[in-house]
């Protein structure tokens, strides 16, 4: 399958390694339907297009592509399940070589990617940084308090006998670091 928006993240390189040291850049947005991202049980959704920012640059015997990808995911509270989102901004840093270049490059350096061919498709490795990336078992904020186990209330907005218990402990610890001091 192939569609215009997945054509505008292939990079032909043959002009860039002509010319080591020049660029490329490429501003392009995804949906998630066209990166088909199977995302593990527990991972936000991605609710927008997903913005790739990066430029290609070029060495002699290959091509280094280096920029941002921004992923607007959306999920629930893992402990009190209220719905959240935001975007989730990741790093992108990959290099790339044509076979011709494989024995001056050496097939020790793991970190290049062999291509066949004059063209870099960045969509095998973009669908990966966002299967990866996008965000897992997310919260609400850093001091969620959940839902209580015991009644079911939502113990950001309401208090309930069982969450006395739990505050009581709090004081407890709180009451034995003041007396060391
Ligand atoms: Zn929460
Ligand atoms: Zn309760």
């Amino acid at each position: 399958m192939s569609s215009p928006s997945m054509h505008a993240l292939r990079i032909n390189i043959v002009e860039l390694l002509r010319q080591p040291g020049s660029e490329r850049r490429v501003e392009h947005e995804i949906s998630s339907d066209d990166l088909q991202c199977e995302l593990a049980p527990g991972q936000s959704e991605i609710s927008g297009m997903v913005s790739v920012d990066v430029t290609a640059v070029s060495a002699t015997d290959d091509v280094s592509v280096a920029g941002s990808i921004s992923i607007p995911w959306s999920g629930e509270c893992r402990r009190c399940l209220k719905s959240i989102s935001g975007i989730q901004v990741v790093d992108f840093d990959e290099r790339f070589a044509p076979a011709r270049s494989r024995n001056r490059i050496g097939l020790s350096d793991g970190d290049v990617s062999i291509i066949e061919g004059d063209q870099i498709d960045l969509l095998e490795p973009i669908r990966e940084t966002v299967m990866i990336e996008t965000p897992m078992s997310v919260l609400c904020s850093e001091s969620c308090e959940g839902i209580c186990d015991v009644c079911g209330a939502d113990r950001n907005n309401d208090s309930c006998e069982c969450v006395v218990v739990i505050r009581d402990e709090r004081w407890a610890a709180l009451d034995a670091l003041e007396l060391d001091d």
